[in-house]
């Protein structure tokens, strides 16, 4: 028998029902052609730059469960949290006052700055922005009651607590749409009953392509195209042809085109009336699933690439200002007493806005950031230090955390990051299927994420909708998420 006894107060979506090793041995090995089938699949890690050999994405065997409230509430606040951060987005005093002290260390941000910044100078071409959000939250427990019954019992108290908002290259929007069904099957194999409801229906490609296409008609071009930005070798590349796919499904006449910087750099045009060309195509919107990181500019003259792209009338998602709230400094500065309330009006959004976030802290040079910084020094196990990157494994934490901070702790350098309050999530138990790992029953922690779509300029909001979610799931014992970065695996949520 698999060590299915689960302990006290691990709970996990198969209860109490006992599965041999050999039946979890088939059951494993099914799971796995059911995920290349439904399309959860990406590229070899050994093999990335060839099409024809993927795997199965790394995912978990079965659902995690995750409560109804937490749920409704993550949902349910999507739009207002979008909203927020367009308006923050468009205001240049709050965006001035986020960047001022980063960017005198921070060298990457520095350079995405100075792109916005011309872009304000020589005024917007285009003054739709386009974003597909994903909204990441986790289940704290630091105020949570632990029942006595092992099995489905949910904590009382667990808290919704934002992890952070990604604005630029939000993935898995594609092929988490076919882990939902590897999951029935996998609970139905396993003899777990599943009520109605409870594995919700979640295809949120469906609802960011929409989003594509929303900009692509206000746009206004017939025969304009949507560029997919993408890198030369993308392990995750799956992930966007299914956006593509969604896009011909409901709309067949609006081509998608692939392409890099080097291709841009190489082959397009900005035109005098800051139309922008890819040979002879005119691009109605640019859709960036590259450029995030500092590592995605090889030379100066994709940084030029980029803000001649910013420059232009073709729609960008995310624009440059829409990357740059999506910076860890922006949610630390979000945090402030008194800052929702400057961006919305409805004391009771911001009141379930404020009790998602985590104690956060400026590391400025000032007697806040000497604070924050002994503070983290003296209990580094309550505390993540941030820096401005995206893509996982970027933070540090406990002692390595303390030993940077004892390094840097009267340097200026310290203001590229924000420290954040650690969240001590909810642990559940399931197998996690990775390729070359032990798929045995093991301590998990999850993330859930909230997709969303938002197009609108500093005046008009015109589209703000919720289009799906992401649970993904890591062991406990990993700090980081990620699922490229290899920690985290794709997983569904089974509402109790
Ligand atoms: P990135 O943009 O690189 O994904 P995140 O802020 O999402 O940056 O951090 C990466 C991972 O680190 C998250 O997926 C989560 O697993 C973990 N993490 C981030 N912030 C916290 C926190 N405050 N407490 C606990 N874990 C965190
Ligand atoms: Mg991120
Ligand atoms: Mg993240």
């Amino acid at each position: 028998m698999s060590e299915i006894s689960l302990s006290l107060n691990m709970a996990s979506a198969l209860g109490s029902i006992v599965l041999s090793e050999e039946k979890l041995k088939t059951l494993i090995d099914r799971a796995k052609q059911w995920a290349l089938l439904y399309g959860v699949q990406m590229r070899r890690a050994d093999d990335p730059s060839n099409p024809a050999t993927v795997d199965f994405a790394p995912m978990t065997l079965f659902p995690s469960l995750l409560p109804l409230a937490i749920y409704e509430e993550a949902k349910s606040l999507q739009i207002h949290f979008q909203t927020l951060m367009h308006r923050a987005a468009h205001d240049q005093t709050f965006l001035d006052k986020c960047f001022k002290n980063v960017i005198q260390v921070d060298e990457f941000t520095k350079k995405l700055w100075e792109i916005y910044q011309e872009v304000q100078k020589q005024g917007l071409a285009q003054p739709l922005s386009l974003g597909l959000f994903r909204n990441d939250f986790m289940m704290d427990t630091k105020k949570a009651k632990f029942g006595m019954n092992p099995f489905h019992e949910v904590p009382d108290g667990l808290e919704l607590k934002q992890i952070e908002f990604n604005s630029i290259a939000s993935s898995f929007g594609g092929l988490i749409c076919g882990q939902q069904p590897v999951h029935r099957h996998t609970m139905a194999a396993a003899g777990v009953e599943v009520k109605d409801g409870q594995l919700p229906e979640n295809r949120p490609a469906r609802g960011l392509a929409a989003g594509l296409l929303k900009a692509w008609v206000h746009y206004n071009v017939k025969n304009a195209v949507i560029l997919f930005l993408v890198s030369k070798v993308e392990r995750n590349s799956q992930d966007q042809v299914w956006l593509e796919c969604q896009i011909f499904e409901q709309n067949p006449a609006v081509h998608v085109v692939f392409a890099t910087f080097q291709d841009l750099i190489q082959k397009g045009t900005l035109k005098e009336d800051k139309k922008l060309y890819l040979e002879d195509k005119e691009i109605a919107v640019i859709y960036f699933r590259h450029g995030y990181v500092p590592n995605h500019y090889t030379s100066q003259k994709d940084f030029d690439i980029r803000l001649t792209m910013e420059l232009s009338r073709a729609i960008k998602c995310p624009s440059i200002h829409y990357q740059l709230v999506g910076c860890k400094k922006v949610q630390q500065e979000l945090a402030r007493p008194g800052i929702l309330e400057h961006f919305i009006k409805d004391t009771s959004v911001v009141a379930r806005i404020r009790a998602t976030f985590a104690g956060q802290y400026s590391l400025d040079m000032d007697s806040e950031g000497n604070e924050a910084v002994e503070m983290a020094i003296s209990s580094p196990g309550n505390f993540v230090l941030k820096p401005q990157r995206e893509g996982g494994g970027n933070n540090l934490y406990g002692e390595e955390m303390k030993n940077y901070l004892i390094k840097i702790r009267n340097s200026e350098e310290r203001q590229a990051y924000i420290l954040m309050e650690r969240i001590h999530p909810w642990q559940q138990k399931n197998h996690l299927l990775k390729l070359g790992v032990d798929p045995s029953l093991q301590n998990v922690v999850s993330e859930i994420g909230i997709y969303g779509v938002c197009l609108g300029s500093a005046d008009e909001e015109i589209y703000n909708v919720q289009v799906g979610h992401l649970l993904r799931t890591k062991s406990s014992s990993d700090n980081e998420g990620g699922i490229v970065a290899g920690f985290a695996t794709v997983d569904t949520p089974l509402i109790v």
